[in-house]
């Protein structure tokens, strides 16, 4: 093992380094390799030259002395251990010596070579313990400080130092890391300093001194923040439409809540495009995106501060507007809608025309939750779509009402159709002269869970005005001839038929799969249909009549005398019956006009070689008259109401297929009903 021990002695005393360096040399066992400087300067200059494991510094040097010498090292980043030694004793020096950094403070007088041999073995041993301390410390993660019971800092590493100079290229300054930590102690929260985010955390050691970490979160809050901003954009695309950029249904609803809390006065303007559905048929979707985005930016032009435009479906856009404290309505931004898209729009050549239907209700006297102020300003917008008095309209209670009621029964009817709740009676026809049934009507039949029985002249209305009556035509259809099958006798079933089941659907194929599935023979079946279907297209409602005909079944034509169609029409169509309306028949017993009407279409029908039927036979006078005029076939209450189709059996069996007409028959059939 190398033995060798390089001692620098710094003395400005030429006989002192002669006396040190001959104490030096008494110790046996160890080689001290000696080298002499007179000043400050000498010695650093020997320190850059040479390593060197311990300094004997005299404490006064001159003008200067062996504490400055120190601090100039440490300043030049020198890390070698020190032993000062003096001539005088003196407290102060001793505690100031300790504090800087020096290994040992020794009095000259009484020196002897076991004791400096003994204070050189200290100062390298712990300066190897501090080297090994700086070491670990210099390549910890953190900035690290060490302070004593009072928070002065005695020892930090490059990274606190680097930290506590603004992360700037300072040099070393000890003031810097005093006032920085006092700084530090002080302020709460994470540091910043620079660019840079720190973590603060103080530990408090037994001996009373504390370690100070700060430790760099930096990258931590740019994942947080790049997060945050990524969390940001993801709630802002779920609320905003992609393509317009403005509020979606989900930011509608976030934006209206937000203005019902505020509670300041605000209105709801619900939009519909007009001829938006023809532009994309005609144009293609491409078209269709693009007018949208413009219309988007017409609607924004006509906005003001407090204006919020969302689009919450394919055409509809809905725009909260801010109304002033005394404004209860206003049309100021409606008439500006209505005004920019009005105007022409070209897009990929196309000149197109739109115009908007616009409906409002008011916060709060027209609703208090979204829910029912966007329902009200929706049917608002229906009453403008369908008015001619033009196309701003303010929702109004009274008249919005009836209009709310009837789209609730939608909504129910919807639900019943799906369910196949639809019930169907059937109501009996009887030759006139012979009273024999010839077959029943099948009427449909809907009871709403609350209102109870609606009449099928409001729910079929309804049915074809919504795009239900085909499902309600197929459920009636299939029910009928599933019962009429079993009858104890092989009457006819009739069927009402819908304008729109003839023009819209595939009636033929519907009725091919009824008769097919249920077994009736197709000249058991009739179907009746109003006048109504010719009107619309004519050739096209003749092609389907005949088709229906040509598989055998038979065709009446319902409702004769209300419609307005032209006897040409009549003729042109292969009819098998006329059914006279019955509100000619019901009342024909006390007017004559009535009479001679009833008389007239009779006379028709025997000359077109159609059967006719008469409807609302109420009274035995009306079967008189019918049978004075020769007419065929009657229906209505004197023969029997619209029945279940368990009353159906009954009622042929009990009648022997014969209508019960009499009274007293009648009340004895309704008893064992
Ligand atoms: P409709 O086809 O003319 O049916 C005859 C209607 O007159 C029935 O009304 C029936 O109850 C009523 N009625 C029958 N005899 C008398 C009478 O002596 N006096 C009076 N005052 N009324 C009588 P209901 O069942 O209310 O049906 C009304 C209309 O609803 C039907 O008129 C028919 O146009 C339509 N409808 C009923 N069921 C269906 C269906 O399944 N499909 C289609 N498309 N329409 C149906
Ligand atoms: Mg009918
Ligand atoms: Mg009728």
């Amino acid at each position: 093992m190398n033995n060798e021990i390089q001692i620098l002695i710094l003395d400005d005393d030429p006989d002192d380094t002669l006396i040190i360096s001959d104490i030096l040399r008494e110790t046996d066992d160890r080689e001290y390799v000696i080298s002499v400087a007179h000043n400050p300067a000498g010695a650093f200059a020997c320190l850059n030259n040479s390593t060197f494991d311990v300094i004997l510094c005299d404490y006064r040097l001159g003008a200067t002395n062996g504490i400055d010498f120190i601090n100039d090292m440490q300043a030049q980043n020198i890390h070698v251990p020190v032993i000062l030694m003096t001539g005088v004793t003196d407290k102060a020096i001793d505690e100031e010596a300790l504090r800087v950094g020096a290994s040992d403070f020794l009095n000259k007088s009484n020196i002897s070579s076991a004791l400096l041999d003994k204070a050189i073995r200290y100062a390298i041993a712990n300066a190897a313990r501090q080297n090994l301390l700086f070491t670990v410390l210099s390549n910890v993660e953190s900035a690290v400080c060490i302070m004593d019971g009072k928070g002065k800092p005695q020892l930090w590493n490059s990274k606190f130092q680097d930290v506590s100079s603004g992360l700037k290229d300072a040099r070393h300054n000890d003031d810097n890391v005093d006032s920085f930590v006092a700084d530090t102690l002080e302020s709460e929260g994470v540091l910043k300093v620079a660019d840079k985010v720190f973590e603060k955390n103080i530990s408090d050691l037994d001996d009373g001194r504390s370690v100070m970490t700060l430790h760099d979160v930096s990258s931590h809050i740019e994942a947080l923040r790049e997060r945050e901003i990524a969390e940001t954009k993801s709630a802002y695309l779920a609320k905003h439409c992609s393509l317009t950029g403005v509020a979606n249904r989900l930011g509608f609803n976030e934006k209206i809540k937000q203005e019902i809390e505020n509670g300041q006065r605000f209105q709801l303007l619900n939009l519909d495009l007009n001829k938006f559905k023809d532009v994309n048929d005609l144009f293609g979707h491409e078209t269709g995106d693009r007018l949208l985005c413009k219309v988007t930016k017409r609607l924004k032009s006509c906005c003001q501060k407090g204006d919020y435009v969302t689009r919450i479906g394919g055409d509809e856009f809905v725009v909260i507007q801010r109304l002033a404290d005394d404004e209860f309505q206003s049309t100021r931004l409606a008439e500006c809608f209505q005004r920019v898209l009005e105007r022409e729009f070209v897009i990929n050549d196309h000149k197109l025309h739109i115009g908007v239907s616009i409906g409002i209700s008011a916060y709060p006297d027209q609703g208090l939750t979204a829910e029912t102020l966007l329902s009200n300003a929706d049917i608002a917008m229906y009453r403008a779509k369908a008015n001619t008095e033009g196309c701003i309209q303010f929702f109004d209670t009274e008249l919005d009402n009836a209009i709310r009621e009837r789209r609730s029964l939608i909504a129910d009817l919807t639900e019943a159709v799906e369910r196949k709740d639809i019930d169907v009676f059937f109501q009996p026809l009887a030759d006139v002269k012979t009273q024999k049934i010839l077959g029943f009507e099948a009427l449909a039949r809907w009871t709403h869970p609350i209102k109870g029985p609606i009449s099928p002249d409001i729910f079929i209305e309804l049915a074809e005005e919504n795009g239900l009556i085909e499902k309600i035509g197929n459920i009636v259809m299939r029910k009928a001839c599933e019962n009429a099958v079993a009858w104890p006798y092989p009457v006819k079933v009739a069927i009402n038929v819908s304008g729109v089941q003839i023009r819209h659907t595939d009636i033929l194929n519907d009725v091919k799969t009824a008769l097919f599935q249920s077994g009736l023979p197709a000249h058991r079946l009739e179907l009746e249909v109003t006048e109504s279907v010719l009107l619309d297209d004519f050739d096209y409602a003749l092609h389907v009549l005949r088709g229906l005909k040509n598989m055998g079944l038979s065709l009446a034509m319902d409702d004769f005398g209300t419609g307005h169609s032209s006897l040409s029409s009549l003729i042109s169509f292969p009819f098998d019956k006329l059914k006279i309306d019955r509100s000619f028949v019901t009342d024909l017993d006390c007017q004559q006009r009535l009479k001679n009407v009833v008389t007239t279409c009779i006379g028709l029908g025997k000359n077109l070689n159609m059967r006719m039927v008469a409807e609302g036979v109420e009274r035995q006078a009306h079967i008189d008259f019918l049978l004075e005029q020769d007419c065929q076939e009657m229906q209505g209450f004197m023969i029997g109401r619209p029945m279940t189709n368990a009353d159906v059996h009954d009622y042929l069996n009990f009648g022997n297929g014969h209508a019960i007409i009499d009274k007293p028959k009648r009340a004895e059939h309704a008893a064992r009903a």
